[in-house]
């Protein structure tokens, strides 16, 4: 077979795929028809389940919508995403609980006042209808550590405004909570340079 030819064949294999291809996603598209927001945990071990979130809010500030972000845990130290939130996205209403880790404060009363008082944003936002977007940034923690209530969280979760979407983030999540998220992603740890030794970089880690 001649060089053209087998040009031609690989173009005509290749477009019999895609037709293939092309029919499976028109049908699968054509199936989901329900439209109102999303309710999305970004959890596993691995690194990038603060960033994904992160670029979700740049997506819909790619629409001008409103997004709520309130950051759990985070706050003590440094974080590119919330300085570049503060002084550049006066459209973002933005928190941090800014207690740090609880390996290091080290205070269950401390800790679940200060969970307390971060929830209450977090609540006021999945109670407006002008969010469309918002973020609860290592949220998991704080009903692994029960410093909130899951019942309380989960109803919140459930009951926000209809086109509001929601994303999660943080380890675990527990079987209640995931029962009630429409899409989880597992971000898996395949390897992470902290464990060879490599500091956490600014700009990419924090
Ligand atoms: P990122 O904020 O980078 O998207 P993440 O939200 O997935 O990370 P967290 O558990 O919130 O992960 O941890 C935040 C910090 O811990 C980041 O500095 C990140 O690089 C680091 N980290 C994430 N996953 C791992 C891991 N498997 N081993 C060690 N460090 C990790
Ligand atoms: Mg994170």
């Amino acid at each position: 077979m001649s060089k053209s030819e087998q040009l031609s064949a690989r173009q005509k294999a290749h477009k019999a795929k895609m037709a293939k291809h092309k029919s499976k996603v028109d049908a699968s598209i054509a199936a989901a028809q329900t439209e109102r927001g999303i309710a999305l945990l970004m959890t596993g071990n691995g690194k990038g389940k603060t960033s994904s979130a992160m670029g979700m809010v740049i997506r819909a500030l790619g629409y001008e919508q409103k997004v709520g972000v309130v950051q759990f845990i985070k706050g003590a130290q440094d974080c590119g995403e919330g300085n570049f939130i503060r002084t550049h996205c006066p459209a973002v209403d933005f928190y941090q609980m800014g207690t740090g880790f609880t390996w290091n404060t080290q205070d269950i009363e401390s800790d679940t006042k200060a969970a307390e008082r971060t929830w209450e944003y977090a609540a006021r936002m999945l109670s407006d209808e002008q969010y469309n977007l918002v973020v609860l940034d290592e949220l998991t923690y704080m009903l692994g550590y029960q410093y909130l209530d899951k019942d309380k969280v989960i109803n919140a979760i459930e009951k926000r405004p209809t086109e509001q979407s929601v994303v999660v983030t943080g380890r675990g999540g527990g079987r209640k909570l995931r029962a009630v998220m429409d899409t989880i992603s597992d971000v898996k740890d395949i390897r992470h340079g902290y464990r060879h030794g490599l500091k956490a970089r600014k700009g990419v880690d924090y």
